[in-house]
């Protein structure tokens, strides 16, 4: 657990009232777990404790629409009717993620695939790295590699729109060959923030937030002070320290992927849960971790996954194609920034 903490947000206070102009705000704050990580809120509202709100809107997004392992979710379904001749109906929000990822797989050059479903089941360093399992890990033989690498890819999906679909306008429909398995675990996280960040902008009351969940912290609105927000970057080789602080204003969406966050180890080698689908084996791209900061959830998240398999140079040209600010850790511990990272991000002495 405390492996996921990493995301420290610095500068919060116990629970209390604040005098903020002429308005009284309330300083919540919740730590709790939801999708296989911690969920740490931290929240000025003139209103009501939030924060139940705001987990009760991430399990949902996690059994209806993204887990893999769940029967009542979206992409459940959709894995079940890979195969079939009818295909199926997406959601629209189903319909504009997967688009984007689709984009995502494109402009990364296949370094980012939702479709390593079949690799990720066959390694399962997720379940590992939960102790859900039993025994001892053992990486898996190059056949069963091969043959899982055999199901993925995204040729094997074609998505239809509108009449083509069988359906009215903005209709989209699914098919997949038999054996794909969709996995939106590089995603789930900053689809989440987008969420959270949709529901806080409806709430008058809140005037700032930061919500992390696992490696993805969103920032949003102001302190009372305000002060900027100051946001942990966690060490690769030491995760529950911070390697450095982000100060940003307003909001934004700060995601990391990292080789220390998931893994196994066999024979004294790590095996970590970011899976380069070039090869069908953990990335292994000369970098510890990557932070990606943009303004959309979904999209840092993807970019992190992204660029932690793509390495540092390539990596840094995709993010900065999206506009994105990029904090690369190499395995040697050096830290490499886009120039626009490198006046909010302070190295803890
Ligand atoms: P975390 O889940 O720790 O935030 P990431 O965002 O990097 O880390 O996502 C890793 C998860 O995404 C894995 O657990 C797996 O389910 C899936 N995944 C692994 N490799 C890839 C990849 N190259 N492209 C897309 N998804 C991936
Ligand atoms: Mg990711």
């Amino acid at each position: 657990m405390k492996r996921f903490l990493k995301a420290v947000l610095l500068g919060a206070l116990p629970f209390c009232l604040c005098s903020c102009g002429r308005q009284e705000l309330r300083h919540v704050q919740s730590v709790d777990t939801a999708m296989g990580t911690v969920i740490q809120q931290n929240i000025y509202t003139a209103g009501g404790d939030c924060t139940d709100g705001i987990m009760e809107l991430i399990r949902n997004l996690e059994e209806r629409t993204l887990s893999w392992r769940l029967e009542t979710s979206e992409l459940y379904r959709i894995n079940q009717a890979a195969g079939s001749r009818e295909g199926i109906v997406l959601t629209e929000e189903m319909a504009a993620v997967l688009g984007r990822c689709l984009e995502l797989t494109e402009a990364s050059e296949g370094a980012f695939d939702v479709t390593v479903g079949p690799v990720a089941r066959l390694w399962d360093i997720d379940g590992w790295a939960a102790g859900s399992r039993t025994g001892e890990f053992e990486p898996p033989s190059q056949e069963a590699v091969d043959g899982a690498l055999d199901l993925c890819g995204v040729s094997r999906l074609r998505m239809t729109a509108g009449p083509d679909a069988g359906g009215e306008e903005g209709t989209v429909r699914l098919y997949a060959e038999a054996g794909t398995e969709l996995d939106l675990g590089a995603v789930g996280k900053g689809l989440a923030l987008t969420h959270i960040l949709e529901y806080l902008e409806s709430d008058p009351d809140v005037t700032g937030a930061t919500v992390s969940v696992g490696g993805s912290v969103l920032t949003y609105g102001s302190r009372p002070d305000r002060a900027p927000w100051q946001v942990g970057i966690a060490d690769p080789d030491h995760s529950s320290d911070n390697l450095g602080i982000l100060s940003l204003e307003g909001q934004w969406c700060i995601s990391t992927s990292g080789d220390y966050e998931r893994f196994a180890e066999a024979g004294g080698v790590r095996y970590h849960h970011i899976l380069d689908p070039a090869t069908g084996r953990p990335a292994d791209s000369g970098l510890s971790s990557v932070t990606v900061l943009t303004k959309d959830g979904m999209l840092g998240d993807a970019l992190s996954t992204a660029c932690f398999v793509l390495g540092r140079e390539k990596g840094m040209e995709l993010a900065q194609r999206y506009g994105a600010e990029a904090l690369f850790v190499d395995k040697s511990g050096e830290i490499f920034m886009t120039p626009g990272m490198e006046p909010l991000f302070r190295r803890t002495p």
